[in-house]
């Protein structure tokens, strides 16, 4: 084998080969796409449970390859995190949701909080907090409409430096949130030592929670054991109504999912959600 030496030549097959020659071409592709300015932040709304109301935004990055077309970012993100890329990825994403909700600041929009996905690779560098404190100031965003998503993996991944990052954050008015829970390794134990604000369950539970009982059971007891917490619980990948009762019911907080709204453009958050928020 050309890459690994003789010794991997039996387990480097025809397919991996293919893989490993597109995630080269790919990982180069994200480099000129930063530069080039190819990516941009869709915005899931969330909405309050009771109210119906939109509470937050979740910006969600999104990539057109010049020749490939949309790339998802369950692709591209992990090979970001694998080369390193995803530092500059990352630094970009929250620039440009502090930017975007100055710009909307700035228009006269009522404030709204903008939610942003930062992988454990980020987490974990210990500049992390720092940079993001740069990044508020630059463009002059009030924190406390800042919210950062960490799964619940990447805080299980040297636990004490993330906790002592995740206070750093909340010092400075940022809220946090666990995302993907109860996909991960942690158990409950381990929420409280997490400086967070809020839960989000993840959206296979809430997605087979009317057709599976054991799905429906996860859901309950998750809100509750978040609240006990004094966590506040977001249901992610409500799809229809009828999950959306079966929330309300449980006292779920809020929700996020195709039934309100796909992630979608800036403009669009514009015009159907900040004129009359
Ligand atoms: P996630 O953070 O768990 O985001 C939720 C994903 O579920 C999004 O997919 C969203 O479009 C999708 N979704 C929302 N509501 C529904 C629904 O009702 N039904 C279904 N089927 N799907 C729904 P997306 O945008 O493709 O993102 C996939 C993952 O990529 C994200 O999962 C997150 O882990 C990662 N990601 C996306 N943007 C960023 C980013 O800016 N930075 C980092 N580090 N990761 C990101
Ligand atoms: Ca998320
Ligand atoms: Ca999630
Ligand atoms: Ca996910």
């Amino acid at each position: 084998c050309k890459l690994n030496g003789r010794n991997h030549t039996l387990f480097f097959s025809e397919t991996m080969e293919e893989d490993y020659n597109e995630n080269l071409i790919l990982d180069a592709d994200i480099r000129k796409a930063l530069h080039n300015n190819e990516f941009e932040l869709y915005y899931q709304p969330q909405i309050n449970v009771i109210t119906g109301e939109v509470i937050g935004l979740e910006a969600l990055i999104r990539w057109v390859h010049p020749k490939k077309g949309p790339v998802s970012p369950a692709k591209f993100i992990p090979l970001a995190e694998e080369s390193g890329v995803i530092t500059q990825i990352g630094e970009w994403v929250i620039r440009e949701a502090c930017h975007q909700h100055q710009t909307w600041v700035k228009q006269g929009y009522r404030p709204i909080r903008i939610a942003v996905n930062v992988s454990a690779i980020e987490l974990q560098r210990t500049d992390f907090a720092e940079k993001v404190k740069k990044i508020l100031s630059e463009t002059k965003m009030d924190p406390h409409f800042l919210e950062i998503e960490i799964t619940e993996n990447s805080v299980m991944q040297n636990t004490e430096e993330c906790i002592l990052t995740m206070n750093c954050l909340r010092r400075m008015g940022i809220s946090l949130s666990i995302d993907d829970f109860g996909t991960g390794y942690s158990s409950f134990g381990y929420l409280k030592q997490f400086p967070i604000n809020y839960l989000k369950i993840d959206q296979s539970f809430v997605r087979s929670a009317l057709k599976e009982q054991s799905s429906a059971a996860i859901v309950k007891a998750m809100i509750q054991l978040a609240h006990n917490f004094g966590l506040r619980v977001v249901a992610e990948g409500v799809e229809d109504e009828d999950v959306l009762t079966l929330l309300k019911a449980e006292h779920c907080d809020f929700y996020q999912g195709y039934y309100y709204s796909k992630p979608v453009k800036a403009i669009d958050i514009e015009n159907r959600i900040l004129k009359a928020y």
